[in-house]
């Protein structure tokens, strides 16, 4: 299936903004996968979202599944949330003092999260994963760290090895710029190889400060972690002396209410956060044990710091974000059914139109695969059928389902798709699959 840019398409508002955006951003965006990059069609430009919905420039709509990449788990434009922000506006958007605020947020995530005993807040995921390996590098004087290829750990320069996402889509394995010096520190393996941390590990005594992992990596599509991978992870770092940091920005809130070191039972020692407990504006936190997190700027030696770190409108929006996930009725299962009922779905429908299709997924994220099985690691992501993925993402944007615009990127759902969205999408992605058969 070829999709064609018209003439009339062409003269869509969003291709005129984009030529204009392109103008002033590289690649006329702010971060790259928004750019499109390989997919098949234009970037619809977006004007307004609401519940489980975005609504472009040129008046169509879209059901979500990218919810700015996750951070809109209780739909976009809640009432509780923008009455939230609207309030904390009016008193100021930022002090550079302490509030009341981050107390209530600080300790509000020290009660869900279970390895969580304090934390600092930020204004990115980024600078969380950048913060927490500079705390894990001070406090074991140590300085290389494993990450495993495929798991994205925002763009620090650490992290920019191997390191899936946006990355994998544009077919770069590491950014020019980061210094000889600074990758050679950061150690690579697959996901889900024990035997690869041990030969690492053994090749690198008392020299390993961290393994950071995402517990269920959502950056090179979505990735579970195999029986007993990360338990295996746990207890090499109690034996080498390294530090265990589980980035949950993407998994935290997601994959269950007690986050993924909940669900899985594993404590690390450190965790990175962000996207949910923003609200969909920018925050970070890294926290975890007291003893280490006390050796974080004032208290202890170890430097970090933020103009805007703890700024009232995103601790706003964050903490009535936590309050609909946690008071009165916690969407958990109700997400986690409703992510079922959309990857069986996409499976049986595919399975009928004889497409090889996986969707493993957890709580309220997922990957769809064109594969026979579900990968283990991200050399078996990329050998799924990419250019299928392209062809069913177009292919649904126009039936009015927004996916992301890459094979390597998750889907997530919100506490607004109900039923009716969930079977829309597949009644979409049956016709899709038939296509592509054909
Ligand atoms: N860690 C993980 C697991 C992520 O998925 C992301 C972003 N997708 C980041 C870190 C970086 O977060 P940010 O984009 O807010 O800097």
């Amino acid at each position: 299936m070829q999709i064609e840019h018209d003439a009339a398409e062409r003269m869509t508002r969003s291709h005129m903004l984009m030529d204009e955006a392109r103008k002033f951003m590289p690649g006329g965006v702010n971060s790259p996968v928004r750019a499109f990059g390989s997919a098949k069609v234009d970037a619809p430009f977006i004007r307004r979202a609401e519940g489980a919905y975005l609504f472009d420039e040129d008046g169509k709509s879209y059901i979500d599944y990218v919810l700015s990449w996750g951070p809109m788990i209780v739909g976009h434009a809640h009432p509780h949330v923008v009455e939230a922000v609207q309030r904390a506006a009016q008193r100021g958007t930022s002090y550079g003092a302490p509030t009341r605020g981050e107390i209530e947020l600080a300790k509000r995530i020290t009660e869900i999260v279970p390895s969580v005993e304090m934390l600092r807040l930020v204004n990115s995921g980024t600078e969380a994963t950048m913060s927490a390996v500079r705390l894990a590098r001070g406090a074991t004087g140590r300085d290389k760290i494993i990450k495993f290829v495929g798991c994205y750990h925002g763009h620090g320069d650490c992290f920019l090895i191997d390191a899936g996402s946006g990355l994998a889509t544009h077919g770069v394995p590491s950014s020019p710029g980061v210094p000889k010096a600074t990758a050679q520190d950061t150690l690579t393996c697959p996901y889900n190889d024990l035997p690869a941390v041990d030969a690492l590990l053994g090749a690198n005594v008392g020299k390993v400060a961290a393994i950071i992992v995402e517990p269920v990596a959502g950056n090179m599509g979505c990735v579970l972690p195999q029986a007993g991978y990360l338990q295996g992870l746990r207890e090499r770092c109690d034996r080498s002396g390294a530090l265990l940091i589980f980035d949950e920005v993407m998994t935290g809130f997601r994959v269950g209410a007690q986050s993924a070191q909940g669900s899985f039972d594993i404590r690390p020692d450190l965790t990175t956060l962000g996207k949910v407990i923003g609200g969909g504006l920018p925050v970070g936190a890294y926290g975890g044990r007291c003893d280490l997190m006390q050796q974080v700027s004032p208290v202890g030696p170890i430097y970090q710091a933020g103009t805007l770190s703890g700024n009232p409108l995103a601790v706003a929006a964050g903490l009535a974000t936590l309050e609909l996930l946690y008071e009165d009725d916690p969407p958990f299962d109700r997400l986690a059914a409703s992510c079922d009922a959309l990857a069986d779905g996409l499976m049986s429908r595919a399975r009928a139109a004889g497409v090889p299709l996986c969707v493993p997924h957890i709580g309220s994220m997922g990957g769809i695969f064109f594969a026979e099985t579900a990968p283990r690691n991200f050399a078996e992501a990329s050998k799924a059928d990419t250019e299928r993925y392209y062809q069913f993402h177009a292919a649904m944007l126009g039936r009015g389902v927004y996916l992301a615009p890459s094979p390597f990127e998750a889907f997530f759902l919100s506490a607004a798709h109900g039923q009716d969205e969930i079977e829309r999408t597949l009644a979409a992605a049956g016709q899709c699959f038939d296509e592509l058969r054909g």
